[in-house]
């Protein structure tokens, strides 16, 4: 489970994220909703402590922090509960597609070559890249390189997953592919936090939907509530855009 009390973030006098609440339980799926610059990015990066948020209490887990009393070490502890799926995929293009999945094995969970090698096999498998464990990112496309991204964050079995637009760049005929299969990795009770523009999907695939407008909650509710029945003029301009 992943929660955020009073969470917040500032860029010079710009409010970013301002006293963000929200929970995600184990297992479910919140989705996160809004218009450019409105936060969707941030809140994720200070999630995972690519940024640190100015001020808030998060939980992941079991642990508990506030962000004020938090130490370099606590934030590291932090770190290894999550793993992020990028928009432009991020692999290390030195790497092949399996040393790209082992990186965090051996890194982060400091687990020997013998050991991280059958766990990274294991989760190409799954997102269908088996066949392709020994080429580099450069010889991928767009979703292949993509499915090596959920791969490297599933391979961790992290306590929450956070998905930044993971689908926004690729070619059209790739998208309906990757959502099946982040859709597979919700059905398998993985806690999930999902940016997306994927609007259709968004409503199938969530337990949860938050607007997000100017760094604020201005909505949230179910699926249906959000995209059915939206109660925010700000919600409604947003959703119909994307009729
Ligand atoms: P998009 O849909 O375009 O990805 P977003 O909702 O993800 O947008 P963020 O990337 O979170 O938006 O940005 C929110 C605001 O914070 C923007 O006004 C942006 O300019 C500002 N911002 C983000 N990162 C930084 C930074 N490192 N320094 C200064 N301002 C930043
Ligand atoms: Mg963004």
């Amino acid at each position: 489970m992943l929660k955020l009390e009073n969470w917040s973030k500032s860029f010079n006098q710009n409010t970013v994220l301002n006293n963000i609440n929200l929970e995600v339980p184990t297992g479910n799926v919140l989705s996160i909703i809004g218009s450019s610059g409105s936060g969707k990015s941030t809140l994720l990066r200070t999630v995972n402590f690519l940024e640190p948020a100015d001020q808030g209490i998060i939980q992941i887990g079991t642990t508990t922090k506030d962000v004020a009393e938090i130490n370099q070490q606590e934030i590291l502890a932090l770190r290894r509960q999550t793993a992020m799926v990028f928009q432009n995929y991020a692999l290390f293009s030195k790497k092949t597609a399996l040393e790209n999945v082992m990186e965090n094995l051996l890194m982060v969970k400091r687990m020997t070559l013998s050991e991280a090698k059958p766990i990274a096999e294991h989760y190409l498998e799954i997102v269908g890249m088996k066949d392709r464990m020994n080429y580099y990112p450069n010889k991928l496309s767009g979703g292949q390189q993509q499915r090596v991204g959920i791969a490297r964050a599933l391979a961790i079995e992290p306590e929450v997953i956070l998905f930044d637009e993971p689908t926004s760049a690729l070619d059209p005929e790739l998208v309906g592919g990757i959502l099946d299969l982040i859709m597979k990795v919700a059905h398998e009770k993985t806690t999930m936090l999902l940016v997306t523009h994927e609007m259709n999907f968004a409503k199938q695939v969530s337990d949860h939907v938050i607007f997000l407008d100017k760094g604020n909650i201005a909505e949230e509710g179910t699926p249906t509530q959000i995209f059915d029945h939206p109660q925010n003029e700000r919600t409604r301009q947003f959703i119909r855009g994307f009729d």
